[in-house]
């Protein structure tokens, strides 16, 4: 095991994968992030492509997802994924779903964020530049996944999901532990004069401080900073950042940007190992 930026990088089988140490130390539960090595898929889609539907060999997609998860621990048959759609509906799922969107096609659409309170149910979030999000509440043991690119930043979907947990398993926002998995950084994160005007129209980025301007009509904005301030608004005290920009790291990871577009996807994943009795 090593640290790469704030995330603890390892490898089994040739399979690397990354993790935040905060969720590593609960031990009601298992995480991790894939990486874009350690998998079966060729060409734009070399090696580690977990993203169906991207115009790979789904036979590739699903020996990749066997590997990812037999390396950090993970059944395939547990997952639950989605079609994430940058919108902020949020999904409560159990053992009944387990295999929707991986050995079975995608049953639901628009749905950008996932919440459980079952043990071997496990929550897949993808990105390639976009932040996903792992929620976790070791009071009640319940955790969430969510998507967050910068439309679903600027429409809080970071908050909505600490709501949706609230509402579902009783979760007070103050015992959450809220992790930033890798995504595009601050250092990599470019827009134009309309999206910062969206960020600004939001009261929790309303004083600027997540953008910087470059005085050429870009702005470069941090994703990190303003779901951290989205989450804080909303209760959240435990954050950690990966701070791990997938922009800067085209040799670990993969990114939309960096990529053109051309390229698989990344998978996050979390699950209960143990329900509360
Ligand atoms: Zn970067």
């Amino acid at each position: 095991m090593q640290q790469t930026a704030n995330m603890l990088y390892y490898e089994k089988n040739e399979v690397p994968f990354l993790r935040l140490r905060s969720f590593e130390e609960q031990k009601w539960l298992n995480h991790a992030f894939a990486t874009r090595l350690g998998g079966v898929s060729t060409g734009i889609y070399a090696s580690m492509n977990l993203g169906f539907g991207r115009g790979d060999k789904d036979k590739y997609v699903l020996e990749n997802y066997r590997r990812f998860c037999s390396a950090a621990g993970f059944s395939i048959k547990d997952l639950v994924a989605t079609a994430q759609t940058h919108k902020t509906n949020i999904l409560r799922v159990g053992v009944e779903n387990r295999g929707a969107g991986i050995l079975t096609l995608k049953p639901w659409h628009d749905i950008d964020g996932l919440i459980t309170n079952e043990a071997d149910v496990s929550l897949c979030v993808y990105g390639a530049d976009c932040v996903p999000l792992l929620f976790a509440d070791p009071i009640h043991h319940a955790i969430g996944v969510a998507h967050a690119g910068w439309r679903g930043t600027v429409a809080g979907i970071a908050a909505v999901t600490v709501t949706a947990m609230e509402r579902e398993f009783g979760t007070c926002a103050a015992d959450l532990l809220v992790g930033i998995g890798p995504s595009i950084g601050p250092c990599c994160f470019e827009v134009d004069e309309p999206v910062v005007k969206e960020f600004l129209a939001v009261p929790a980025f309303a004083d600027g401080t997540c953008m910087k301007n470059k005085g050429n009509g870009k702005w470069n904005i941090d994703l990190w900073d303003a779901n951290t301030k989205i989450l804080q608004q909303a209760g959240v005290k435990k954050i950690e950042k990966g701070m791990l920009c997938t922009r800067c790291r085209p040799d670990l990871l993969w990114s939309h940007r960096a990529t053109g577009g051309k390229r698989g996807g990344m998978c996050g994943i979390l699950s209960i190992t143990e329900a509360l009795k």
